[in-house]
């Protein structure tokens, strides 16, 4: 055994989201993509969305453009309606993913299809290598059922969105920046080394407790809201909840170390594709 791929990355920052509103107005978290961590390559945003005020999500995001990058929408509770202008149309229930390859461009709404009740879930949008941008948009839409759930040890349990966990697939398949998403749940008490790809940025972001993250001799607590960065190198991370259970997603992706040009839901390499971004939808190009 090598004892460096065993031993545990460290949390090198600890980020807090900043409260805001996108779409229409709904009210929402934003911990990736503000002040204090404006990326992570490749992760260009985090949102947090939960409220069980109608007021706070019922004016949804109605139709808006993205392209050149992924947007990952994972459901814990609620019901949103996805709807684009190539005919395609989807629900996501609770416990579901939707991995949105916008490529070249789609122009989509996402409306919450209830008028009470908690919504709570995450938006994630990951960026696209140059050479993907322009590509054709895609989905992967993912009912709850299928997605693999794996028990590692007793008061453990780990939906394996991407990547993979304990020698099981995740249900989202061939996504250029080889992610890892993963939802854990962790029983107060428990304790789990969760491999990671050496190199590939990381962040563990806990919603629910709160947990202990990083190895033996330099462990970082972190609370419900908080973001933690993980250091870049070791092909694990060492994950405990002590004395309250713990609920958190821990999500991996190789970094692209490409240029980087963005402008709302565009984002491209150069401000001269910003500018064609801008030009074909507006002349009703996507
Ligand atoms: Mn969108």
């Amino acid at each position: 055994m090598n004892p460096t791929q065993h031993a545990s990355r460290r949390v090198a920052r600890v980020v807090r989201g900043q409260p805001t509103s996108d779409g229409a107005g709904v009210k929402l978290t934003r911990v990736i993509g503000q002040r204090d961590l404006d990326m992570l390559d490749p992760f260009l945003m985090l949102d947090e969305f939960r409220s069980d005020q109608a007021g706070d999500y019922l004016a949804g995001f109605p139709e808006h453009p993205h392209r050149g990058f992924e947007t990952v929408t994972y459901m814990l509770a609620g019901r949103m309606r996805h709807h684009d202008n190539q005919g395609n149309s989807g629900l996501l229930t609770p416990g579901s993913v939707q991995w949105m390859t916008a490529g070249r461009g789609i122009v989509h709404s996402e409306m919450p299809e209830q008028e009470d009740g908690l919504m709570w879930g995450f938006q994630l949008w990951v960026n696209l290598p140059a050479q993907d941008k322009m590509v054709a948009p895609r989905y992967q839409d993912i009912a709850p059922e299928r997605i693999p759930e794996v028990s590692p040890a007793a008061g453990v349990k780990v939906r394996v969105i991407a990547g993979q966990f304990a020698g099981i697939d995740g249900a989202v398949r061939g996504i250029a920046t080889e992610p890892s998403y993963l939802d854990l749940a962790l029983d107060a008490g428990t304790r789990i080394d969760v491999p990671l790809p050496d190199m590939h940025s990381a962040f563990a972001y806990v919603y629910e407790g709160d947990a202990s993250l990083g190895p033996e001799d330099a462990t970082r607590r972190i609370a419900r809201g908080e973001l933690a960065v993980l250091d870049r190198i070791g092909g694990a991370v060492r994950m405990a909840a002590t004395d309250a259970s713990a609920r958190l997603i821990l999500v991996a992706g190789k970094p692209l170390d490409e240029p980087v040009a963005k402008y709302g839901p565009f984002v491209m390499n150069t401000q001269q594709q910003i500018v064609e971004a801008i030009d074909d939808f507006r002349a009703g190009r996507f």
